[in-house]
């Protein structure tokens, strides 16, 4: 399985249970309508998420808080050329793009394939893989599906997903789905696949 090869244009951006991977692209111009910003204790910048994934986060930031667990957005909707900023941000004129796609694509989405341009991704607190020990990573490792949130990019699963392990990174899915994803020890893109692909079922 060769990652961007092969690639699918979006066609429901707006659904909440939206695949977006190195497969499936949005188009360029893709923003979501609801994008609202979070509650400045948990985001002081005014980061957005769509108003869903923005009161779930609120919701479960709020309820962690209580039992001494400190969760902050640190990253949230990010546009198409955002991302490819984002992306390009460690190009030198010393490297080819092939050989900087080879390291970059492990840690970085190119344009399109970004999940935060959904609106419903967020990174928590910290972009080091060291975070899955903190308390607020086992937290969110034990009770984020119970808000609606799913681990996008687990341990072990870097074949599927193509982007290496990212104890940070949630997607929104709503309750329901984020639990069935979470029981079914499948990350998204399998359980898309499998239970979500409409055209694959027909
Ligand atoms: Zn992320």
């Amino acid at each position: 399985m060769e990652f961007y090869k092969d690639i699918h244009k979006i066609t429901n951006p707006d659904s909440l249970n939206v695949l977006v991977n190195k497969f499936n692209q949005f188009s360029e111009d893709y923003i979501p309508k609801d994008l609202e910003k979070i509650a400045p204790y948990f985001n002081p910048e005014g980061l957005q998420l769509r108003h869903d994934a923005r009161i779930a986060f609120e919701d479960m930031a709020y309820e962690a808080n209580k039992e001494g667990i400190h969760l902050r957005a640190i990253s949230t909707y990010r546009s198409y050329y955002y991302q490819w900023k984002v992306y390009l941000n460690n190009i030198t004129p010393y490297i080819s793009i092939e050989e900087y796609r080879k390291v970059r694509d492990k840690v970085s989405a190119r344009p399109g394939h970004s999940e935060h341009q959904t609106g419903l991704a967020i990174d928590i607190n910290d972009l080091e893989q060291t975070f899955a020990n903190t308390p607020e990573g086992k937290w969110l490792t034990i009770n984020s599906f119970r808000y609606g949130f799913i681990l996008r990019y687990p341990k072990g699963k870097e074949a599927i997903t193509g982007y290496d392990y990212e104890p940070w990174h949630f997607r929104y899915l709503g309750r329901e789905l984020a639990e069935a994803v979470y029981f079914s020890n499948m990350v998204y893109d399998q359980f898309y696949s499998l239970h979500l692909d409409y055209n694959r079922m027909r």
